[in-house]
């Protein structure tokens, strides 16, 4: 997977070191983990906040440098829990969520704060059952995040299904640096290369890593 990075990479004339690789680790449990971290990966992404609350307190506890990515919908009721567990949360996507995240990133560590870095996601496909904000309400999102002081990494996007991902890939990577942001969360086991190619920063693999996965 990372030599795969790495020429994807350089095809784009780009550090191979600027490409996070997150091992999307949702549906699999400790022993089907173990080997990853074992072979040196530090992300990993889940999408739910039960489950990776259920195995990765004891995995951490094993290796120290785990870093865990949020990058599953937040439900508002789960903000404490995820800024508690979490470095990283890719699925902010409308003003209420950046309310909740603000309020529990206050609260964190006792009142002492802890400000976890979020990726703004966009609906990048215009699509009416996909989370992400739409492309309209970027702008207003980035500037009541940054009023919060929720530290904002970038855009995240996850294109339409079964239609060439890379205008869907440039329009986030345009986006982005319309407004100033480094960050791209973008591509899959399916379209990473692409994604490359077109900017992306934090490439979320799953199944390509682990196999396919039994249910989701
Ligand atoms: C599951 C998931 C991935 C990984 O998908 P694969 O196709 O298995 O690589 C990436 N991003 C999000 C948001 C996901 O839910």
């Amino acid at each position: 997977m990372q030599a795969r990075i790495a020429a994807a990479a350089r095809l784009a004339r780009r550090a191979p070191a600027d490409i996070c690789l997150i091992a999307v680790s949702k549906t699999h449990d400790a022993p089907a983990i173990a080997p990853l971290i074992a072979g040196g990966q530090r992300h990993f992404g889940e999408n739910r906040v039960q489950e990776a609350e259920g195995k990765w307190p004891a995995l951490r506890a094993q290796t120290p440098g785990i870093m865990l990515h949020m990058i599953g919908p937040l439900q508002s009721n789960k903000a404490e829990d995820a800024v508690a567990l979490f470095d990283c949360i890719h699925s902010l996507d409308r003003m209420s969520l950046i309310t909740a995240l603000a309020r529990a990133m206050d609260k964190a560590g006792g009142g002492a704060g802890r400000r976890v870095p979020c990726f703004l996601q966009v609906n990048i496909g215009d699509e009416p059952q996909k989370s992400g904000c739409a492309l309209a309400e970027v702008t207003a999102l980035i500037a009541a995040a940054r009023l919060a002081d929720i530290p904002l990494a970038g855009l995240m996007g996850i294109p339409p299904a079964g239609i060439e991902p890379a205008p869907f890939f440039a329009l986030l990577d345009k986006v982005a640096g319309d407004h100033g942001l480094d960050g791209r969360s973008m591509g899959m086991s399916g379209d990473f290369e692409t994604a490359i190619m077109l900017g992306a920063t934090h490439v979320r693999v799953g199944s390509a890593l682990f196999g396919a996965r039994l249910v989701d």
